[in-house]
């Protein structure tokens, strides 16, 4: 079974099943036995909910420039 540390290591292949069954296994048997882990893996899977509603929301900084710079230039004068 991994330790704690290897499990926060592995939280994020765990969570995209990106790891043999083998190693699943032992981090899920991991988990039933440590509620500690549980909770960091419950924080960890919602700060990658948080992470991907921020940024469907938003765009990012750089497409947002160019976002305002295109529609300036589409803007025809005297349209307002
Ligand atoms: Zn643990």
């Amino acid at each position: 079974m991994p330790t704690c540390q290897e499990v926060a290591e592995q939280a994020t292949e765990y969570l995209e099943k990106a790891m043999p069954r083998r190693e699943r296994l032992g981090v899920w048997a991991h988990l039933r036995v440590c509620p500690n882990c549980r909770t960091y893996l419950r924080q960890f899977m919602g700060t990658i909910a948080l992470t991907r509603r921020a940024a469907a929301a938003a765009p990012p900084p750089d497409d947002e420039d160019r976002l305002v710079a295109a529609m300036k230039a589409a803007r025809t004068p005297g349209a307002d």
